[in-house]
């Protein structure tokens, strides 16, 4: 029989300095002496891509795409070679990879390429040499002539992808995802001291909950999960406790229909004031939008007056200055008033499977805040979530009020049962 193989992650902070990569080599160094095969995905140092990210922006305000992605993916290389140091450090093989090296093609969107296939011939040939190979995450390269082939990076948070992309395409007996704070929790343990760890979520409501703003699971390495049925553990690198399993959630229907709360700080809110209110208005603002890539998330249009409009929408903020240097000329090619920003909003979001069957979700929600005095600037639902827009500074106290309101603090009683 062959050894079992472990796929493991470990996230910047658990990276942040060189006692900390040291410590990280330990806990790879024991699990291997447990007898398995070790593949491991790592991220940046600590803050190291917001570092590089700040240089390239004092360089220049519109950096290349593409060195761009070249210059983040040695983020990447740094942590995975010391990794590998710390481990021949202590004695055992190891080497590290480049995404590339590991066999990691995407397609070409710089800054938010997809995995599009993984070819891993070299890490099985270092497995089978007998070494641990450490993975530079987050990067591949785009497909095509080896000579015309791109260094491409997966979105912030892409690590987790990568991890998830190679536990699927190894066929890895784990996929252990190892960060800074013990597993999933129903709402962001930093914003919420009450919120509470979960022993297993769906991957649906997982995948929310990253959509929503959820940083601590790529959305994408999510969807991977789900569709190549990996179940992902989430759990904390800096002390021995049981963590999350991200995989099929067989309780779905027996508990309380919120799963969780999730938020975003990433937002900005554009208005567009008095537009002309006829057909193909909407179609010639976010038609160009779309074709540059950025993702509009709420849309409302106001009711109209006098032949005109207001129409408000959110983006990430990141790509604010980008849309603002599309919507401008448009403002003067249909006559509007002008384009007004905020980036003081926060996205507040329930999350649950059947929230949207069950009747008086929205309605306490919106009481709630109410009653905690958090003005709803925007509302959006789906299936699985209802969404709000509001200000900023109100986002702890909204997100404190819900998770009382919706009793996340109470543990569930199908889990009392099952660890009883
Ligand atoms: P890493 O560097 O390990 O990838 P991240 O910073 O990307 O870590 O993600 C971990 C962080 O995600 C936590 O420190 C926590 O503040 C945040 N987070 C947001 N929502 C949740 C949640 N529901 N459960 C756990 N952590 C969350
Ligand atoms: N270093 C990248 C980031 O900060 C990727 C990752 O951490 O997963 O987003
Ligand atoms: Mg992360």
């Amino acid at each position: 029989m062959s050894t079992p193989l472990v796929v493991q992650k470990f996230g910047g902070s658990s990276l942040a300095d060189a006692d900390r990569i040291k410590r990280v080599a330990r806990r790879i160094a024991r699990e291997r002496a447990a007898g398995h095969e070790l593949v491991v995905i790592v991220s940046a140092m600590g803050d190291t891509t917001d570092e590089l990210l700040g240089l390239a922006a004092a360089i220049t305000d519109e950096p290349d795409p593409r060195e761009l992605d070249v210059l983040l993916a040695t983020g990447e290389h740094q942590s995975a070679t010391l990794v590998s140091m710390a481990l021949h450090a202590i004695g055992v093989p190891a080497i590290s990879l480049t995404g590339r090296q590991a066999g990691i093609t995407t397609d070409g969107r710089h800054g938010k390429a997809r995995i599009a296939d993984v070819e891993p011939r070299r890490v099985h040939a270092e497995l089978k040499a007998g070494k641990v190979v450490i993975v530079a995450g987050f990067q591949g390269v785009s497909a095509g002539a080896p000579d015309d082939a791109e260094i491409t990076t997966l979105g912030r948070g892409g690590s987790d992808t990568t991890a998830v992309a190679l536990a699927a395409r190894l066929g890895a007996e784990r996929c252990q995802i190892f960060t800074d704070v013990r597993g999933i929790y129903t709402a962001d343990p930093r914003l919420v001291p009450a919120a509470r760890q979960l022993s297993i979520v769906g991957y649906e409501e997982m995948l929310e909950l990253a959509h929503q703003g959820a940083q601590v699971m790529q959305p994408r390495a999510v969807e991977l999960g789900w569709v190549n049925h990996v179940v992902i553990e989430v759990l904390s690198s800096f002390e021995d406790a049981p963590g999350t399993h991200i995989t099929e959630d067989p309780h779905v229907e027996q508990r309380n229909k919120v799963r969780g709360l999730a938020h975003d700080r990433n937002v900005a809110k554009v208005t567009l004031v008095e537009v002309p209110d006829r057909p193909g208005v909407a179609a010639l603002v976010f038609e160009p939008l779309a074709d540059a890539g950025i993702n509009v998330d709420m849309i409302v249009q106001n009711i109209g007056h006098g032949g005109a409009t207001d129409l408000s929408f959110t983006i990430p903020q990141v790509e604010l200055a980008h849309a603002r240097r599309i919507l401008d000329p448009i403002t003067r090619q249909l006559g509007f008033r002008e384009v007004t920003t905020d980036t003081a909003v926060a996205k507040v979001s329930i999350v649950g499977a059947g929230i949207s069957n069950a009747p008086g979700y929205a309605a306490r929600m919106f009481r709630t805040l109410a009653d905690a005095g958090v003005n709803i600037e925007m509302i959006s639902t789906s299936e699985i979530r209802i969404t709000t827009i509001i200000a900023e500074d109100a986002l702890e106290t909204a997100l404190r009020a819900l998770h009382t309101a919706f009793e996340l603090e109470r543990p569930e009683t199908v889990e009392a049962a099952a660890a009883g």
